[in-house]
C-alpha cells in the first residue's frame, strides 16, 4: 500500500516570496500545477491575470511565506480561479 502525504509547508520564512521562491516548497509548486490541472479551462485565471494577482499579493502586508494571512490559503493557488476574490475587506483583486 503506497502512503500519500501531504505537502508540508515551506521549512524557509519569506514574507514577500511566492511557494516558486522557497526552497523546500516543491510539493506544493507540485500541487498547484495539479490544482491548474483540474480546474475547468472556463474557470480559469488568464496568465496575465494570474500574474497581475499575485504581483498586487506580494505588495500586500497580508502575505507571509506564501500565504494569505486573511485566509490561510497558498495565494498561488488561490488566485488560479477565476471567480476567486482576494478575501480582504477592501478587495486587492
Ligand atoms: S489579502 Fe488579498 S492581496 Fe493580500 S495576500 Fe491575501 S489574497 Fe493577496
Amino acid at each position: 500500500m503506497t502512503e500519500i502525504s501531504a505537502p508540508q509547508p515551506p521549512k524557509t520564512r519569506c514574507r514577500r516570496c511566492l511557494l516558486a521562491e522557497i526552497a523546500g516548497s516543491e510539493d506544493i509548486v507540485a500541487a498547484v500545477g495539479r490544482a491548474r490541472e483540474l480546474i475547468p479551462k472556463s474557470d480559469l485565471c488568464p496568465d496575465e491575470l494570474y500574474k497581475k494577482r499575485l504581483s498586487v499579493c506580494r505588495e500586500c502586508d497580508h502575505l507571509d511565506s506564501a500565504t494569505c494571512l486573511r485566509c490561510g490559503c497558498y495565494v498561488e493557488i488561490r488566485a488560479l480561479r477565476l471567480g476567486a476574490k482576494c478575501p480582504a475587506g477592501k478587495k486587492k483583486w
